[in-house]
């Protein structure tokens, strides 16, 4: 018969009930007393934090004077600003994946508070939080939207009242796979805004939390509807922002 490894046993009966908690969510090391938010003290101190981006979009990219990177200068967005928490390294990346593609829903909390951090040094006053909206059916698959959970806990967390907005009414492709000017396209008219909030956004300050900012063609399609309904001004935060390295 084969011996069975308590120990290992235990372990695993933890992971399943606390898995929160226990090891670091970016690098797997266990937690200790200088551990943070579920985070090691290794991760805390080498973390992409971004420090300085685009004045814009919030692009960890090489600053030149005007401080407003490619992507901008080439682009009009519809949302007043763009920030982001992390720069979308490989340790981001797998957490991000962890919590969207491998059902750790559990992550909406220690994601969230690193955007609840972030919130708290910026210098807006949003009366309404909203999220970036799933197709149904996808939602239905995956089991949750991420970009709701994390808006649904920094808005109790902030004690700003959270909205569903929008709702996304056509399955278009990912945008993943998708250069710029195609994702641009992609966005059109897959989204559509939920007519009995027009009241209550007019002249009010909306921000959009999502999880990864790449070009901004999702939240810039979200921003110019809701902007659209009525809203004074719309800012965007996202947990992390996959543009960077390019030079201006
Ligand atoms: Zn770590
Ligand atoms: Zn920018």
């Amino acid at each position: 018969m084969k011996k069975i490894n308590f120990g290992k046993l235990k372990e695993n009966i933890l992971d399943l009930l606390y898995p929160r908690h226990i090891k670091c969510i970016f690098c797997g090391e266990e937690l200790n007393e200088k551990s943070y938010n579920d985070t090691c003290e290794t991760c805390l101190r080498t973390l992409p934090f971004i420090t300085h981006s685009c004045s814009r979009c919030g692009a960890p990219v090489a600053l030149d004077n005007d401080g407003v990177c490619l992507n901008c200068k080439a682009n009009n967005f519809d949302f007043n600003l763009a920030r982001s928490v992390f720069a979308y390294t490989d340790r981001v990346v797998s957490v991000v994946h962890k919590f969207k593609y491998n059902r750790m829903r559990f992550l909406y909390e220690p994601l969230a508070n690193f955007i609840s951090e972030y919130l708290s040094t910026w210098e807006i006053s949003p009366d309404i939080i909203t999220c970036v909206p799933l197709y149904e059916s996808k939602q239905k698959r995956r089991g949750y939207n991420q970009s709701e959970l994390m808006a649904r806990y920094l808005a109790e967390k902030s004690k700003i009242p959270f909205h569903i907005l929008c709702t996304k009414i056509v399955d278009n492709a990912s945008q993943a796979e998708l250069d710029l000017k195609r994702r641009k396209e992609n966005v059109k008219g897959v989204y559509k805004f939920n007519n009995e909030y027009r009241q209550m956004i007019k002249n009010k300050t909306i921000l959009i939390i999502d999880d990864v900012y790449t070009t901004g063609s999702t939240c810039n399609e979200l921003s110019k509807i809701i902007k659209a309904n009525g809203s004074k001004e719309i800012y965007v935060l996202t947990l992390a922002h996959g543009l960077g390295n390019q030079k201006l």
